[in-house]
């Protein structure tokens, strides 16, 4: 939508609406929309957008019951659309119920805070307005249930889990994860009231919000979360053993294809043998694996390298072999790699003869970089998932770790001037030899805005954190997402509850714990060598 793109691009998680489609898109509709009529020359529009990428992003899951959109009345094509709907000032709020006639025009949301979580418990109340002939065709029920209807269902089989979110008259967090859970199935949630006495009598339950768990083979139990947040109670039901997100085949396909190359492990993936893992640990085997992939098939689709391209090889090899951790053979040979290529006086070498030099020292001194792929922490559920690009994104996290506890490993390598050398490495390595193409350009994009901005060591480890996680947000959903491993903000709460907060009602991460987390994760002593070679 043309200019559009200066404030919300289609990266964001919400719909650009413009003159032909704000239409079609509000009436008869089977969700609900909250649309945000700006002008992109209005300074508070400008000011206001972050909030409300922050919004649709925390509302991403609600979009079959109510969908957030924009329209930008400063575009020309627009000035007509805005007038039929009665635009006068910027920025106007509109919300339109499910199943509209043509004729509605939005009702005009005034409330005078339009902060994150008064906008949210706006989108519950709109919710809740409708009424039965009307309904969303997606939105579960969100009043309370009553202790006569949930205390039969007690002790009952069923093929879903029941979560009951006990919680006060005016809160908002049952409502609130009820539709968090909406994009997923194997859980169904329900809300009741603090009110209802024989409730609580049954569930034995005194604090509030809690969640009691109806499981399917009809025992029940509270649920303990660290803290009675949003956040944890929807991150603990979401990962209730056989709780999917559904996959929408809608999302657009460019965003999504893992590109061709990744295909490539499918065929050696095929019959391999569950390995038993620990989410907490960090795998060798995976590192290497990576390597392999990366030295043997990756970069092997290349002839030869030369001027840029081998430059780039070059300080990636010569990364890995200062702050691989642990030593060990995969230093030694990349080690070995980076003396030979920087003592060939060459401009172009043919791949082959890195191959063969990979292959060699494999055969005559015993070091030894696994023949084959070997996917432990990054196992998908079935072919075609996870694999290689997990195990890079985990080999630069272990790298900008392992650069931070070895600050002088890049010493006299050319590096040791950038202010983030592991990231500038990876960023190279990624737009010119990634095999899938849409995540380098997106890549790319994310560096060129905020890369350069990366001043030490640990900005560095919380820039790659960040960045990997709007990644996550962008693609949960989406076809690459292996539903065994649902894309979500990372760590969860299971993995390090004190990086979670909320403040002002939005989920916010605690970045001094995130830090801690992520040196502990990624650090040499959480290495596991189980299934390495
Ligand atoms: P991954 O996202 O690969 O994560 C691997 C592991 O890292 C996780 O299992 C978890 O243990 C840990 N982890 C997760 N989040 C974080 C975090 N924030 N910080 C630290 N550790 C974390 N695919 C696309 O479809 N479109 C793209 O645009 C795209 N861009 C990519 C860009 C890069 C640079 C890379 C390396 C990959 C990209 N991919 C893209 C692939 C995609 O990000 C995943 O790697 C792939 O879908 C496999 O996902 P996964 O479930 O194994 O988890």
């Amino acid at each position: 939508h043309g200019t559009a793109a200066r404030l919300y691009t289609e990266q964001d998680p919400l719909v650009i609406l413009g003159s032909s489609s704000l239409k079609p898109t509000v009436s008869n509709s089977s969700s609900a929309w909250l649309v945000q009529f700006f002008s992109s020359w209005c300074g508070h529009c400008i000011q206001y957008s972050s909030t409300w990428k922050a919004l649709a992003q925390d509302v991403k899951d609600w979009q079959q019951a109510i969908s957030v959109a924009v329209l930008d009345c400063a575009q020309e094509e627009n000035f007509d659309v805005c007038k039929e709907y009665g635009i006068k000032f910027y920025p106007t709020f509109k919300y339109f119920h499910a199943h509209s006639p043509e004729t509605n025009r939005g009702t005009i949301y005034r409330g005078a805070d339009r902060e994150i979580q008064s906008v949210r418990q706006l989108m519950v109340n709109i919710l809740q307005n409708h009424t039965k002939l009307n309904w969303p065709d997606h939105c579960p029920p969100l009043r309370p249930y009553s202790s006569v209807e949930l205390l039969s269902l007690l002790g009952q089989r069923s093929d879903h889990y029941t979560a009951i979110i006990i919680e006060e008259p005016d809160s908002y967090v049952g409502r609130e994860v009820i539709l968090d859970l909406l994009q997923f199935s194997g859980v169904e949630v329900k809300r009741a009231l603090s009110s209802d006495l024989p409730l609580l009598d049954a569930l034995k339950i005194s604090t509030f919000p809690s969640v009691y768990l109806l499981h399917p083979n009809g025992t029940h139990t509270i649920l303990h979360v660290e803290k009675r947040l949003r956040f944890f109670f929807s991150s603990l039901l979401r990962t209730l053993p056989g709780v999917q997100r559904k996959l929408k085949s809608s999302i657009s396909s460019s965003s999504i294809s893992n590109g061709g190359q990744m295909g490539v492990l499918s065929d050696k993936m095929i019959g391999d043998p569950w390995r038993d893992f620990d989410r907490s640990k960090v795998y060798t085997a995976d590192l290497e694996s990576a390597l392999h992939y990366l030295l043997r098939v990756e970069l092997a689709t290349h002839n030869s390298l030369e001027g840029e391209e081998l430059k780039i090889f070059k300080d990636f090899v010569t990364v890995v072999a200062k702050l691989y951790p642990g030593g060990g053979s995969v230093v030694k040979l990349m080690e070995t790699l980076s003396d030979w290529l920087l003592s060939m006086p060459l401009q172009r070498i043919p791949y082959q003869a890195v191959l063969d030099l990979v292959d060699n020292k494999m055969r005559i001194s015993g070091v030894f970089l696994g023949s084959e792929l070997r996917w432990v922490g990054c196992q998908g559920s079935r072919p075609g998932l996870r694999g290689y690009p997990c195990s890079l994104w985990t080999l630069f996290h272990v790298l900008t770790v392992q650069h931070d506890t070895m600050p002088t490993a890049l010493d006299y390598t050319g590096l040791q001037h950038e202010a983030a050398p592991v990231l500038q490495v990876m960023r190279r390595y990624i737009r010119t030899f990634f095999g899938c193409k849409e995540c380098g350009r997106h890549f790319e994009e994310a560096a060129e805005e905020s890369m350069d901005k990366v001043n030490n060591k640990e900005e560095q480890i919380l820039w790659l954190w960040n960045q990997h996680n709007r990644v996550n947000n962008r693609l949960a959903g989406s076809l690459s997402d292996d539903p065994l491993f649902p894309k979500a903000p990372w760590p969860s709460p299971s993995l390090c509850s004190s990086c979670h907060e909320e403040k002002n009602g939005v989920h916010v991460w605690n970045q001094e714990n995130v830090l801690l987390f992520l040196r502990q994760h990624y650090g040499a002593a959480n290495l596991s060598p189980k299934y390495s070679v």
